[in-house]
Parts: structure tokens; sequence; C-alpha cells
């Protein structure tokens, strides 16, 4: 006898949440889209799930999903300082821990991921901006990654606008 969905009791296509392993049709299912979240620096385990039911996508996923947009729209607005510019960055707080990221698509990538991070901690500003490709080889072939790294700080916005 195959297991009912426990939303609209269907027994047809019926698959198993991966948070509570109650069973869910595939109607009922919702399902991560397969390149959901590519700023997160880590993925938290919640994330790592083929199949949820409605309840625990809300409880795990509706938190995550918040929270990443909350921070990306931050992130969209991180100023980027790059080495070049010192006499920007002379009078900034320098004295924040690096932020560094690694394997990364391309430059692009490598510096929103610095800005999400940046967000995350409460930053505005990234200076000292460091982005380095690495060759990679796969087995055959070769491929490039990228890796970066910088300072986070604050900045007064209305008094600064850099021309990056
Ligand atoms: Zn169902
Ligand atoms: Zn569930």
């Amino acid at each position: 006898m195959p297991k009912a969905c426990t939303a609209c009791k269907s027994t047809k296509k019926v698959e198993l949440c991966g948070v509570c392993e109650s069973p869910v049709c595939q109607k009922c299912a919702q399902y991560l889209p397969k390149h959901s979240f590519p700023l997160l620096p880590v993925r938290p385990p919640e994330l790592h799930h083929d199949t949820y039911c409605g309840p625990c996508y809300v409880s795990k996923i509706g938190p995550i999903e918040e929270e990443y947009a909350r921070l990306s729209v931050l992130a969209a607005k991180v100023l980027v300082f790059p080495k070049a510019k010192a006499e920007q960055t002379r009078l900034m707080d320098k004295r924040e821990k690096p932020l560094s990221v690694e394997d990364c698509e391309d430059e692009r990538d490598v510096l929103l991921k610095l800005a999400y991070l940046a967000a995350k901690e409460g930053f505005n500003a990234l200076i000292y901006v460091h982005v380095a490709k690495k060759q990679v080889r796969n087995h055959a072939y070769q491929t490039s990654r990228w890796t970066g790294h910088a300072i986070p700080t604050k900045v007064d916005e209305a008094k600064l606008r850099p021309d990056y």
C-alpha cells in the first residue's frame, strides 16, 4: 500500500520530505531551484535536500530566503574600493579582519560574494580588494577559478562616492 501525501492524501508520485521524512506528493512538494542562493558563502544543512513538504519549506527555507533577500539588497550597495584608490581609503578604518572567498566563477562573482559577506557582518564598504585567478587542472582540461579577499569597513556614504 503506497504512502499517502500528508497534505492532500493522494497516493500518486509520493516522495519523502528531506527534513521531516513525511510523505508528500510531487504536486504538494516544494523544490529548491537549482541555483538558489548563489551568494551564500556556506550552504546551511537545511538547503541540502531535494524535496520539502510545505510546512518544512516555510519553516526552514522561508527564513533563509528572507535573510538572503535582505542581505542581497545591502550587498548591492556595498562600495568597492580597489587597491589603486589609496587616496580615498587613506582615512578609512582598516582594522577589520579580511574577508575572503574561494572557488568563484569569475571576478564579478568574487566581488558579489565579498560584498554579501560584508553586508552580513554589517559593513558597507570593501577596501584593499584583491582578486586572483587560479588555474585548476580538472582531469583532462584546465579550468580557472577565482579567489579574492578584502577588508570590510564602514564609510559615510554621503561624504564619499567612488568612481569604480
Ligand atoms: Zn499532495
Ligand atoms: Zn517536512
